[in-house]
């Protein structure tokens, strides 16, 4: 073996001892309710596919139209000659659904925040972010090379502080770097607790010390709000949002990220997003699926679908308190169950797919060390009786009992 691999073999071997190995897993189906897996029907409690569009007919068959109309592949990025009547026709359905001015579809949400992010800030300038905003923020908050301050989750008091020092600091900068600026952080819906942010509270700050804020809706869209915008829209902020991120391949069943904001917010991202200038734009699939998706949510199928997620999450929830366990009462389709420790939640992982249920053990550095957890996720495609099967077997797993509970917010 080469000095190369044998350096590897090294770190490897250290992933392997924290008991951090993470491997791929083979699906031999589609990411519908059920998977196949291994040659066995698993329950899939594992999908971000909350409405069951990644299996829709409709969104197959704008996928299959498009790809007829408009090729396999894009043939190069938005800018040169990849923009593409389904990319416009998506941005434009995006803006609609989320009623901003303008919208800018990136080929994922991480492309989007990292676009975005450094797009809007230099090294004159401060981010802040909760604790446990999405790896893509934090990675598009170093890159961008900005004074990085992180607060505690959700704690407003903390960021407040940190507000404090950075408006001072902002108004003892010279002029050389008097345009400098503040960007806060944060998701909606947090992806691995499935907790919400104090978004109102947000906003009045970030106005008060006069920074900008953006708001991550991965887990919100589709979710949230009379018109299934997403949480900010549900509370009537929008507007007063400068940033907001989604994603395409979550509720909305394709793939891909956007920027909805601005029309000035959009024209910069297409001058200075690198994610977006220095890449291939989406396949026209993608594009077309995704926008059948927000047009699917947007109709009454779209709500009646919404309603029968929000019928199973509850319907889990209740399953599993009688099963002995106290599930948070935030209302959200993310059911994490805390474990604590790496190798037990994935012992407990690998339990329950020999039972039949397909959850995923989330370790560090998806989440802090020793705050290892398995993660449920709820989709409207269950069937309610397949979920109250799972939390008996849940509950019949005295090991975990005596090891995990809900995480209670
Ligand atoms: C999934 C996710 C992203 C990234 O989106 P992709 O389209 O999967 O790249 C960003 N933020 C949050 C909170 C997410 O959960």
């Amino acid at each position: 073996m080469s000095a190369f691999e044998d350096e590897l073999e090294l770190r490897l071997s250290g992933i392997r001892a924290a008991d951090l190995w993470r491997e791929l897993r083979r699906l031999d189906s589609s990411v519908g309710p059920s998977i196949r897996f291994a040659g066995r029907e698993l329950l899939n409690l594992s999908s971000n596919d909350y409405l069951g569009l990644a299996v829709h007919p409709l969104l197959i068959d704008a996928a299959t139209q498009a790809a007829r109309d408009f090729g396999a592949g894009s043939g190069a990025s938005r800018l040169i000659c990849g923009s593409l009547a389904p990319h416009h026709r998506l941005e434009e359905r995006i803006a609609a659904f989320k009623d901003t001015a303008a919208a800018l579809a990136f080929s994922t949400g991480y492309a989007a925040a990292l676009g975005a992010i450094t797009a809007l800030l230099g090294p004159d300038d401060i981010i802040i972010v909760d604790k446990l905003v999405h790896a893509c923020c934090v990675d598009a908050a170093r890159l961008s090379g900005a004074k990085l301050r992180v607060f505690a989750h959700n704690d407003l008091n903390e960021l407040e502080t940190i507000l404090k020092w950075a408006t001072a600091k902002k108004h003892a900068a010279t002029t050389a770097t008097k345009r400098q600026q503040i960007l806060i952080v944060t998701e909606s819906v947090f992806s691995m607790d499935g907790d919400l942010a104090p978004l109102r509270e947000l906003v009045e700050l970030k106005d008060r010390y006069g920074a900008w804020l953006m708001v991550d809706e991965a887990h919100a869209l589709g979710l949230f709000g009379k018109h299934r915008r997403g949480l900010a829209d549900a509370l009537g902020l929008g507007e007063r949002i400068e940033i907001q991120l989604g994603t395409l391949g979550k509720a909305v069943g394709s793939a891909g990220g956007f920027i909805a904001g601005s029309r000035q917010l959009v024209d910069l991202l297409i001058n200075r997003a690198r994610s977006f200038i220095f890449s291939t734009a989406p396949v026209p699939a993608a594009a077309a699926a995704a926008a059948a998706g927000l047009e699917l949510i947007a109709r009454p199928e779209g709500a009646a679908l919404n309603e029968q997620l929000w019928i199973r999450v509850n319907c889990l929830k209740n399953a599993i308190t009688r099963a002995g366990w106290s599930p948070s009462s935030v209302p959200s389709p993310i059911v994490p169950l805390q474990v604590g420790a790496e190798d037990t939640a994935v012992k407990l992982a690998t339990e329950l797919r020999a039972a039949g249920y397909f959850v995923p053990a989330i370790r560090f550095p998806s989440v802090a060390r020793g705050s290892a957890r398995l993660r449920v996720t709820v989709s409207a495609a269950h069937e309610q009786a397949d979920l109250e099967q799972f939390a008996r077997t849940l509950g019949a797993r005295s090991c975990l009992a005596l090891s995990t509970s809900i995480i209670e917010r």
